[in-house]
This record gives structure tokens, C-alpha cells and sequence, in this order.
């Protein structure tokens, strides 16, 4: 029975309707009677506890007064006006407030009749307000008894607008569970509950909408993430498992010459440790028969490029093609030269495919990569376009993950019949949480180690009144032979007033830096890619010495002889952005430097960015801040954001529960992969509404 209720819409509801349900679909998608079960408070109240007024909490809460309304006036106000109604026990005022639906309200109130105002309190120096509270006129005394921990739920101004409040939701719950008396269907197996202390299904439903005490609430809380976290595993170690049954992979069974000399010949430095774990964990997966799908983190630095590079030659040993796509094209020109300095020697052909690919060119390119001629295409995502194909391609990098999307990755698929092995790699590390949630079909490997003989970065943090001692610094630096970056923010490269702040720094820097003495560079978005290439080149090749630069710069370029990073309104950079300009710094052998110019008044979430910056260097930390800081959808962008969006588990705060439930899930999909074991057969069916849309908990895709 529970089930058919569940499936039915919203407005069959007894308190819904058909206008409410229009406006519950619209504004929190709730459709059906499941949707609103699952339609979790995101916070409580204790409602046992009550106030006097003159001890009312000196900060933002919700509090619960007893006292009377002993004057009530209509206020003008810019737009329109509002009501304010004077509540005082006997130690004490404050005011109520109303915006809306003025004259009904003024009906309802009572001057000098006992209520009890539960709401918002707001500070506004000495004054303090609560605005729409709701007011009881029920006995204090009564009420006390009655006394629980009361659900708030997320609400949306247009349905408190339309008056459906925080009550109105709490009643049409009540409603839903006269009608559920059966309870819902558990979810989970016997076995899971009882080995991780877990209540029933319905049980922490019913207690996360009404829970009576901490504890109950807690059990309800724990139950319920335990789920959702278990289910997205679920479906991940599935579509892992899917992958690998359905596609072969590329057998790359011998590492020959191209490998062997490179290695003994050629190798400019010794690897780390880690490069030389993570080349291991490759070989060993193009050896499997299977198809490789790995997601490579490592720090900016710490030597990405190489590995990538020595796992292509194992590809090129077994007679296949690879490529390598980056998200820009500066970064696809860099990768370009690199790898062609070293390719070349060992007879490997290497092209660069990008947007700006002149078409006689594309033409010869295309033939060689279809006759098989061309070994390594390296470029930017024009690499996906359907026109490109491939006579054997075996093995794809994708550089720089964060700007890749799932569907990105699914094109290079496409590339052959059986899909190349992939290697995703990213210099913004992520979160351990994110990276189990967004990548749980992934392998996982992490170079946690910069090579060595790297010296840390001194990072520190100016303002304008430094202005002097630093321009005193630069010269210094140059003086020694160094190269400057100066970085802008041009967060949306169409901002007018970024660019003409970009314009006028310039200017003042070439003011402050003349000719010629000294040469100043500019790139920045809206240049033309020749225009950027060549800027770039003469930076390169110190002919300029300092590169005055948005944010284009932001990933994988290198240039080993620039010491100093400047960037300029810092506060207004991301966390991860920061992270990623300062590692353009601290290549080469020499000192180098970051220094993060902001205006003198910063928000808390800036100020506490640009500490964490002065204060670590180590990716992994500084991306746990940021995850705090934003919370995983703005983390990891739009893209993806929506998968990271859950209904109740969090992934700052529960990620020791999401280890637990991974390997808690990895277990069951070892024991019982198809889950025809009659005890989980709960799971089974829970996952089978999943995969058809049905699913409340959220389907990764
Ligand atoms: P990222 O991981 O940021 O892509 P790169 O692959 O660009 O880093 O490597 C950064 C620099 O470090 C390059 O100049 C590279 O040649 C150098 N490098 C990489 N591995 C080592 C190593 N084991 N020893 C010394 N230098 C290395
Ligand atoms: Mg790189």
C-alpha cells in the first residue's frame, strides 16, 4: 500500500491541493508524495527551551518568547509598508514584523492576550526584531509539555510569500504519516543493518521529520546518509563493473624498445618514488585486458607530464596511437613542445591539433592519423570533434580534469572500437570525499611527492601601501636574471572593468618598469591565439622580463626562470586558482616568491583563503579548506555540481562515514556481484528503482 501512496502526486495530499502542489512541484520539486518523505528538514529547534526577553541571545537564532503584543502600527517604508507590532514580557521589548499580507494579520492579532513568538531574532544594533514569527496563543504552560524538537525545512521566498510556512509543511507531514501508517520499504540488507547498528527505513523517516530527542534524530540522521552514501557506491563500483564486463581493453602485453631506451637513455632526471608507483599501477592495468579508466592527482609540479609520457610509450611499443588533450591552448602548445623535444629523438611523430589548426594543415594531419603515420596528437579539446579519427588509437590523457566533463570523456571513447585506455589527470587536487563520490568509477592514483631539490615558496600577503618595496623587490629580482608574473582577475573574460583594470595595471607597470631597461608582456583572453603564442614565446625566451597576465596562465605553463608571482585583488581569486597561479613559481633551482596583493577590508571566506595560502603549499590541504569554504557543487563547477548535490549526507563533514559505506559497498559487490543472494534483495530492488529513474537517491550518470 505505502508504495502506491508513495507514487501518487503531491496534491492528493490531505492540506495540499492543487495550488499548493503547483507551487511545491515548482519550487522544491516535490511531485509525489515520495518526493515530499524525502524532503528533509535541514535544521531543528529545540522549542523546550524559552526566553525573557531581557536575556535574549545577542546573535542571529531562533528563540521562543512568552509575552503580549501591546501596540501595533503600520510603518511606511521605501517600497510599500510594514507591520510592527511591540511584544514585552516583563523584563522587556522587541518588535515583530510583518512584510506581507498586512491586513490579514492585523486582524488576527490581540493586544494584551498571552502568546508565545517563535521566530528569527535579528539584531539591528540595540534593536532586535522577529521577522513573520509564528505566535501561539496556546497556554505557555501547555505548551511546554508539548515541548519537542521541531523540524525547520528548506522553503523558498515565494512559497513563504504565498503562505506556506514552516507550519504549514510540518502539518502536511503530519498528514503524510497518518496515511503511511504501514511504513515505507526497507531499503537495506539485514545484514548491513545489523552490523552497522543502523535503524529501520521507516523508522528514521519518520524520526528525521519528527524526531523526540537528540538521540532519535541522530539514529534517523546516521541511517539515512548511510543510505544515500551506500547507494551512489552502489552505483558507481556497478557502472565500474558494467564497463569492464562490456568493453575489452587494449592488451598492451610487452614494454619494447621505445620504453627500454627511453628509460636507460634518455630519462632527464631520476623519478620519485611516487611517478615511479604510479607508472607501476599503469603498466599493470594496460596489462589486464581490460580498459583503463584512472584519475591521476597530483600537486602542481610534481611531475605529471613524464609519467603520462613513459605510459604513452608502453602504448607506442604495443603499436598504438595516443593523445593528449588540454584544456587550453597555450597549455596543448606547451604539452606540444615538451613532448616533442623528447619524443623526437626516439623517432615518435608528435602534431599539435587546436582551433586555430590552419586547414592545410588539418588536412595532413588528418591522413597521418588515419594512415597511422602520426603516433602522439597533442591538443586541445578539437581533438574530440567527430571528424578526427584515429587508425588505432590506444591510450588517452586528458590533462587538467577540472575543466573535462563526463561527457568529454565518453567522446575519447568513441575514438575506436575498443575504447583506449584513459588516463585523467588534475593539478587541483580534490578533496578525498569529492574524489570518491565524482570519481568512484575511477582508479586512483596520487604522486604525493615534488621532486626533489624544490625549494618551498615564501608567500605573504601585501596591500597597496606596499606598493614601493615590492616594485623595489622586482627590481632586485631581475636584476638577478629573474622573470616576473603580474596576474589580474578576469574572472569573466566579457567584464568590462576587469579588463580596464588589467589595462590601466599594465600601464602602470610599464610606467613604473620603462623601456628599455625593462620589457613588459601582456596575455590575456581576448587576444588573439598568435598574439598569446608570441607573447608567450618572447617571456619564454626572456626577452621580456615581466608577464603582466590574466588568469590564462592559471594552468600548466612553465616557465622554470620566473621567481615571482604577483596577484593582484587576490581576495577575489578561488582558493584552487590561487594554488594554481602560485604554481607557476618555484620551477627552476632559485627562491621563489608569492605575494598576494588585496585591497585593506576583506570578507571572512577571503581572509580565510589568502591564510590558508600563506600558510600551506600542500594542495590536499588547501583543498579541504576550500571544500569548507564552498561546499562540493561550486567546488567542482557546474558540471558536476548537480551530482554532488545530496539530499542529506555531507561530504565536509561525513567522510569517515563515505569510507565506511565504500568499502562497506565494495564488499557486498565482491560477495554477490549481481545481487541474487535472496538477503539482498532489498538492495537489489532499491538499486533497480534507482536505475529507472524512480529513485530518490540521486543516479550518477
Ligand atoms: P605537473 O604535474 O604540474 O604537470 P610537470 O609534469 O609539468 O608537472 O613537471 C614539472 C617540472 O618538473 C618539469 O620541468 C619536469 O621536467 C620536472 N620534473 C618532473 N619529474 C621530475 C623528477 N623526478 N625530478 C626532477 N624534475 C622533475
Ligand atoms: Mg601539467
Amino acid at each position: 500500500m505505502a508504495a502506491a501512496l508513495l507514487e501518487k502526486p503531491i496534491e492528493y495530499l490531505k492540506g495540499v491541493g492543487p495550488n499548493r502542489g503547483i507551487l511545491l512541484r515548482k519550487e522544491l520539486g516535490i511531485s509525489t508524495c515520495k518526493d515530499l518523505l524525502y524532503h528533509f528538514p535541514n535544521r531543528y529547534v529545540d522549542r523546550t527551551r524559552f526566553y525573557s526577553i531581557a536575556q535574549l541571545p545577542k546573535v542571529q537564532a531562533d528563540v521562543q518568547v512568552v509575552g503580549k503584543i501591546t501596540d501595533i502600527r503600520l510603518i511606511k517604508q521605501s517600497k510599500g509598508k510594514r507591520l510592527v507590532a511591540t511584544f514585552s514580557d516583563s523584563t522587556g521589548e522587541i518588535e515583530l514584523v510583518w512584510f506581507r499580507g498586512h491586513q490579514w494579520i492585523q486582524k488576527q492579532l490581540k493586544t494584551n492576550v498571552p502568546y508565545t513568538a517563535f521566530g528569527r531574532l535579528m539584531w539591528y544594533g540595540p534593536r532586535c526584531s522577529i521577522a513573520h514569527p509564528e505566535l501561539d496563543e496556546e497556554d505557555p504552560s501547555q505548551k511546554k509539555k508539548n515541548a519537542i524538537f521541531q523540524p525547520v525545512y528548506p522553503s523558498t521566498e515565494k512559497l513563504a510569500n504565498r503562505n506556506i510556512t514552516n507550519r504549514t509543511m510540518r502539518q502536511i507531514m503530519h498528514h503524510l504519516f497518518e496515511e503511511l501508517r504501514v511504513g515505507v520499504r526497507e531499503t537495506l540488507s539485514d545484514d548491513i543493518l545489523s552490523t552497522h547498528r543502523l535503524i529501520g527505513a521507516t523508522d528514521a523517516l519518520r524520526a528525521i521529520h519528527f524526531p523526540k530527542n537528540l538521540k532519535e534524530l541522530e539514529q534517523a540522521q546516521n541511517r539515512l546518509k548511510f543510505e544515500e552514501l551506500f547507494f551512489i557506491q552502489l552505483q558507481l563500483l556497478q557502472k565500474k563493473r558494467d564497463q569492464q564486463n562490456r568493453f575489452k581493453g587494449h592488451l598492451f602485453d610487452r614494454v619494447g624498445d621505445y620504453f627500454n631506451s627511453f628509460y636507460s637513455n634518455h630519462l632527464p632526471f631520476a623519478l620519485t618514488t611516487a611517478q615511479k608507483r604510479v607508472i607501476k599501477e599503469i603498466r599493470s592495468d594496460f596489462g589486464s585486458g581490460a580498459q583503463m579508466n584512472r584519475l591521476l592527482q597530483g600537486d602542481v609540479g610534481s611531475g605529471k607530464t613524464i609519467v603520462a609520457f613513459l605510459s604513452a610509450l608502453i602504448a607506442f611499443d604495443n603499436g598504438k596511437q595516443v593523445t593528449m588533450v588540454a584544456p587550453t591552448e597555450i597549455l596543448a602548445q606547451q604539452h606540444f613542445t615538451t613532448l616533442s623535444k623528447i619524443a623526437e629523438p626516439l623517432g615518435i611523430s608528435v602534431r599539435l591539433l587546436t582551433g586555430s589548426s590552419k586547414t592545410a594543415e588539418r588536412k595532413e594531419l588528418h591522413e597521418e592519423l588515419l594512415s597511422g603515420k602520426l603516433q602522439l596528437l597533442v591538443g586541445t579539446h578539437a581533438i574530440l570533434e567527430p571528424t578526427v579519427h584515429f587508425n588505432d588509437l590506444g591510450f588517452a590523457i586528458i590533462d587538467e580534469q577540472h575543466r573535462f566533463g563526463v561527457a568529454q570523456r565518453a567522446k575519447l571513447w568513441k575514438k575506436n572500437k575498443i575504447p583506449p585506455h584513459i588516463l585523467v589527470m588534475t593539478a587541483t587536487p580534490i578533496p578525498r570525499t569529492l574524489a570518491m563520490t565524482l570519481y568512484g568509477d575511477l582508479e586512483n592514483s596520487i604522486i604525493d611527492e615534488l621532486p626533489p631539490g624544490r625549494k618551498p615558496i615564501t608567500t605573504a600577503h601585501r596591500t597597496d601601501n606596499n606598493r614601493l618595496a615590492i616594485n623595489q623587490f622586482i627590481k632586485a629580482e631581475i636584476k638577478k636574471g629573474k622573470q616576473i608574473y603580474i596576474v589580474y582577475p578576469l574572472i569573466e573574460e566579457s567584464s568590462k572593468m576587469d579588463y580596464k583594470d588589467l589595462m590601466d595595471g599594465f600601464e602602470s607597470i610599464s610606467r613604473d618598469f620603462p623601456q628599455p631597461v625593462y620589457q613588459v608582456s601582456i596575455v590575456h583572453g581576448r587576444m588573439k591565439s598568435e598574439d598569446k603564442a608570441y607573447e608567450m614565446q618572447r617571456f619564454v625566451e626572456r626577452k621580456t622580463q615581466i608577464m603582466v597576465a590574466t588568469t590564462v596562465i592559471e594552468v600548466g605553463v612553465h616557465v622554470a626562470n620566473a621567481s615571482v608571482m604577483i596577484i593582484e585583488s587576490a581576495e577575489r581569486f578561488g582558493l584552487s586558482q590561487l594554488h594554481q597561479l602560485r604554481g607557476r613559481v618555484g620551477r627552476g633551482d632559485d627562491k621563489s616568491y608569492c605575494v598576494l596583493m588585496t585591497g585593506n577590508k576583506l570578507s571572512n571566506d577571503a581572509k580565510t583563503r589568502i591564510q590558508s595560502m600563506v600558510r600551506t603549499q600542500d594542495g590536499f590541504e588547501l583543498a579541504e579548506v576550500d571544500l569548507k569554504l564552498r561546499g562540493p557543487g561550486d567546488l567542482m563547477g557546474t558540471q558536476q555540481s548537480g551530482i554532488l548535490q545530496l539530499r542529506i549526507a555531507d561530504l565536509n563533514q561525513d567522510g569517515e562515514l563515505l569510507a565506511k559505506v565504500r568499502a562497506v559497498a565494495i564488499k557486498l559487490v565482491m560477495d554477490d556481484p549481481a545481487l541474487t543472494k535472496v538477503n539482498n534483495k532489498p538492495i537489489a530492488d532499491t538499486l533497480q528503482l534507482l536505475q529507472s529513474g524512480k529513485g530518490i537517491w540521486k543516479y550518477i550518470s
